[in-house]
This record gives structure tokens, C-alpha cells and sequence, in this order.
């Protein structure tokens, strides 16, 4: 790990395709680092304009010229001049607009790197705009978050997280923690005099309001992973009750496999289903009973391990039958292995079941679960179940403001190790410790924070980070 170091040196010039591929009406090339304006020179001829050169071009310009390469002219293109540092990577950078076709882009990008461009890496442009100080690792992880962004609220997140309120808040905490650690840390070097530059009943009172800060972007996280990830919603419930027809219900097309044989569904499907604001990652899981085969085992006991890990469970049971008293003790059951998941019971094959009405009401007081009525297969009393997982989406989501969300696993694992350094710092102040050994615990609770903005560098977590991205980006 070292200290953000901000790059004045402009680096090697590198080229990208900057839309998506495939045809479409225009297509945007561009090209970032050191000696791009003479490498655009050799390629671009300015119409009505032969003394023009880039190297004076002011920057925000446009320029309408033809681009060639050695066979002759390629294309009529726009060329977009940005100046160091007033540029998303804060180099020289100049962005081609030319016409969208997949065989003239690729002409576009070639002579781009015939003429000394290399082919720029995943994120590379993200990732100089990051090391050259323009924006912050966040800031750079939520251009990514917005771009595959597949809900409003998702896109809304990660917009806001884009302009930096996280980082501010995080920023502020790492201030506030460097200034004691500054403190205790001077102290050390009059240890000789035994003074103290912060009572330690005053450092106790920072850390704890500090933990407590991180306390709140830790809770966050369960929301933000709701956003960004989906709700992880598991369909379960006995062989044959219906859990293949109800999603393909749900999703509107044939994906799972649907048979009146039992113990079908073997292993797990999964599905994203998005009803309004809310995406649900719906999971079909194998028949819960005692399997016979080898196979079917497996797929038994993952999907105990999927509904341990759910937001919220979709028990399904069949009600055309008589008996329900030991569906009515599964259902129990669950309520007692996992209570953080959440249970809707589904009452299907209404359509079979003369007394449906009686049946649901008996499954309401039974468990005081949430009951929704459905036949799977007539596609009936979808828009209730809808709903109601909507509504338990609803309860699960109303913790906070969405300014502060946390919405990545790294960011989560980061601040929950922060906190635990806090948690270590304050026990040591508590019963007496010595000043180095705090300082210690604040040291790491910094480098945790820092490592979430991005103030401390840590080369591996960077390499993750922009692999995920795409070329041109
Ligand atoms: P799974 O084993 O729980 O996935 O159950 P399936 O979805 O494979 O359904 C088992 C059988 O029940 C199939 O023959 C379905 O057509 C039938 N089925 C599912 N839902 C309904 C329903 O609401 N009404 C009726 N009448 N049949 C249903």
C-alpha cells in the first residue's frame, strides 16, 4: 500500500472504442496520454482549414475534418479537443465522433494505433481520471455501477455516489481520525514527560461517535445490496407444488423446466424479475423432502443453503389437498431457522381447491404469515403476490436516506474492519493501555477507510476493480 500519488507526467497515449459495438448512427474513438495531438495531426485533415494544427487547438473545441489512413480517406469525423488537465483522465485527450458502422470504427481506431496509440486496457480511462486525482475510487466504482445500473433506484444510487457524498462523509471520518491519531502520536514522542494532548475520556468519546458513524454506513449496506444486487428471493416448498409454473409465471416465459414428476427442478434456477423500482433475483429450488438419489440430495441441500441466504421466502403450498398439517409445521419452522429472511406463503392450485378461501384464512391464523392466494398455472393472483413482496421490500428498505448508501461488498468489508480496529482502540483505552498501542488500532482503522476512497492505494484491489469494466471506459 502507499499514498495516492498524483501523476503530473501525462503516460503513454492509448485508444479505445468508447461506444458500444455494432452499428449505430455514430460511433466515438478516443484517445488519451502523451503525444496525441501529433498523432491525430497524421490522420486528420481539418476541412477548409489546412494550417490547422491540434497542438494549438484551444480546448473544448470541436473540429470538422476527414480522417485517412494509408489506403486513402476513412471517414468524415468530428474530432473533440480536451486539454490537460481540463479532460476526464486530466491529459491531452481528443474524442472522434465518426460514423457508427463496425468496419469504419475499427478503421478509426486502427490507424488511431498504427500511429503509436496502444489499445487501452479495461477501466484504463476510469483509472487514470482515479490516479490522476479527478475523482475518487468511489467515484470511479460508481461510473461502473451506473453504467450496468438495471433499476431507476440502483441508477439514482449510484449517481449520487458518483458526485461524492459518500466520500465527503468518509473523508471527514478520516480527518477526525487522523487528528486523534496525530494526537497520540505526539504524545509518543514526549513520552519521556508523561503528558497527555487528548484526555483519554475525550478519546474515548471521538472513538465511540466515530464508531458510531461507521455503525450507520454498515447498516446501510443491507439496503444497498437490495439496490444494487436485487432481492435474493427463494421459491421453495414440497415437489409438485407448483414452484417451476409460479416463475415462469412470474417472468412471463418457459425458462424452468415444469413435469408432474416430483423432484424435477434439481438444482436451482435463477431469474431476474423487476416490478417497478425493485429487481428480485427469484431462485427455483429443488423440492424440500428426504431425496433418494445421489443427485437430487445435492440439489436438496442447496437449497436449504439458498433460502438460508434469502431477503425473503416464497413458501409455496399446494392446497388442492386435504392435509396440510405438516406444511403448516414447515412453515413454522421457517419462521424459527431464519428469521432474517422474510416469508411470504403462496397458497396455490386455488383453481383446484373448492375451499380456498377457508384454506387461506386457516394458513393465516395458523402462522400469522402473510397469505396470497394463487393458482400458478391459470396465472391468477400474481399482481397480490406482487405486491406483497413489494411491501415486505418496502419494510426491509426503510432504514435510511439513500445520500449515504453503501452499496459494495468491498466498501462493507472495509468499514466493518474499521470498526472492529475501533472497537480494538477502544478497549485498549478503557483499561489503560499504552499510547502505542492505540495509535496502532487507529493506524489500521485509517488505513481501512482510506482504502475506500482510495487514499491508500492498494494495487491488487485496483487491478479488481477496473478488470470489471469495460474496454473504453
Ligand atoms: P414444482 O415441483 O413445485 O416445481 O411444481 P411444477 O411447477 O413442476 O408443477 C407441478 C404440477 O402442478 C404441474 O403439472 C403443473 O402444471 C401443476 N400446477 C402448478 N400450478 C398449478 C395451479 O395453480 N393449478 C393447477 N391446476 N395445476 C398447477
Amino acid at each position: 500500500m502507499s499514498e495516492q500519488n498524483v501523476h503530473k507526467e501525462q503516460s503513454e497515449p492509448i485508444a479505445a472504442i468508447a461506444t458500444p459495438v455494432g452499428a449505430g448512427a455514430l460511433a466515438v474513438v478516443r484517445i488519451s496520454g502523451r503525444g496525441i495531438f501529433d498523432i491525430a495531426q497524421r490522420v486528420f485533415r481539418k476541412t477548409g482549414d489546412p494550417e490547422f494544427r491540434f497542438s494549438r487547438s484551444k480546448g473544448y473545441r470541436a473540429h470538422f475534418g476527414t480522417m485517412y489512413d494509408r489506403e486513402g480517406l476513412i471517414d468524415e469525423v468530428i474530432a473533440l479537443v480536451f486539454r490537460a488537465p481540463n479532460s476526464f483522465t486530466m491529459e491531452d485527450v481528443i474524442e472522434f465522433s465518426c460514423h457508427g458502422g463496425p468496419v469504419v470504427v475499427r478503421h478509426v481506431l486502427q490507424v488511431l494505433l498504427d500511429e503509436g496509440c496502444r489499445l487501452a486496457e479495461p477501466g484504463e480511462f476510469t483509472r487514470r481520471a482515479f490516479l490522476n486525482g479527478r475523482i475518487d475510487l468511489l467515484q470511479a466504482e460508481a461510473i461502473g455501477e451506473m453504467i450496468h445500473a438495471r433499476t431507476e433506484s440502483a441508477f439514482r444510487t449510484a449517481v449520487t455516489q458518483m458526485q461524492g457524498t459518500l466520500s465527503v462523509r468518509l473523508e471527514t471520518m478520516r480527518e477526525r481520525l487522523l487528528q486523534s491519531c496525530a494526537l497520540l502520536e505526539l504524545e509518543l514522542d514526549f513520552s519521556e514527560e508523561d503528558v497527555e494532548f487528548q484526555s483519554r475520556g475525550e478519546l474515548e468519546r471521538e472513538l465511540a461517535a466515530l464508531k458510531e458513524e461507521l455503525r450507520k454506513l454498515i447498516d446501510s449496506y443491507r439496503q444497498g445490496r437490495l439496490l444494487k444486487e436485487g432481492v435474493a428471493t427463494v421459491i421453495a416448498g414440497k415437489p409438485n407444488a407448483g414452484k417451476s409454473t409460479l416463475l415462469n409465471a412470474l417472468l412471463g416465459e418457459e425458462r424452468a423446466i415444469v413435469s408432474h414428476m416430483p423432484g424435477t427442478t434439481r438444482d436451482y434456477i435463477e431469474e431476474c424479475l423487476i416490478h417497478e423500482k425493485t429487481m428480485f433475483r427469484l431462485t427455483d429450488t429443488a423440492g424440500l423432502r428426504e431425496a433418494d438419489e445421489e443427485i437430487e440430495h445435492e440439489g436438496v441441500r442447496r437449497s436449504y443453503r439458498k433460502i438460508s441466504e434469502a431477503d425473503l421466502i416464497l413458501y409455496l403450498v399446494d392446497i388442492s389437498g386435504d392435509d396440510l398439517s405438516g406444511e403448516l409445521s414447515r412453515i413454522r419452522q421457517f419462521h424459527e431457522e431464519y428469521p432474517a429472511a422474510r416469508l411470504i406463503v403462496g397458497a396455490n392450485k386455488t383453481d383446484l381447491a373448492g375451499d380456498a378461501p377457508e384454506k387461506l384464512q386457516m394458513l393465516r391464523q395458523e402462522t400469522g404469515c402473510e397469505v396470497c392466494g394463487l393458482s400458478a398455472a391459470k396465472g391468477e393472483g400474481l399482481d397480490g403476490l406482487l405486491h406483497a413482496m413489494a411491501s415486505i421490500v418496502e419494510r426491509l428498505d426503510k432504514i435510511h436516506d439513500a445520500s449515504v448508501l453503501v452499496t459494495s461488498l468491498r466498501h462493507y468489508e472495509a468499514l466493518r474492519n474499521a470498526s472492529d480496529s475501533l472497537d480494538n482502540a477502544l478497549l485498549l483505552v478503557k483499561s489503560g493501555e499504552g499510547t502505542e498501542l492505540i495509535a496502532f488500532e487507529l493506524r489500521s482503522a485509517l488505513d481501512y477507510v482510506g482504502e475506500i476512497t482510495g487514499k491508500v492505494v492498494n494495487e491488487e484491489i485496483l487491478n479488481l476493480i477496473f478488470e470489471r469494466f469495460c474496454i473504453g471506459k
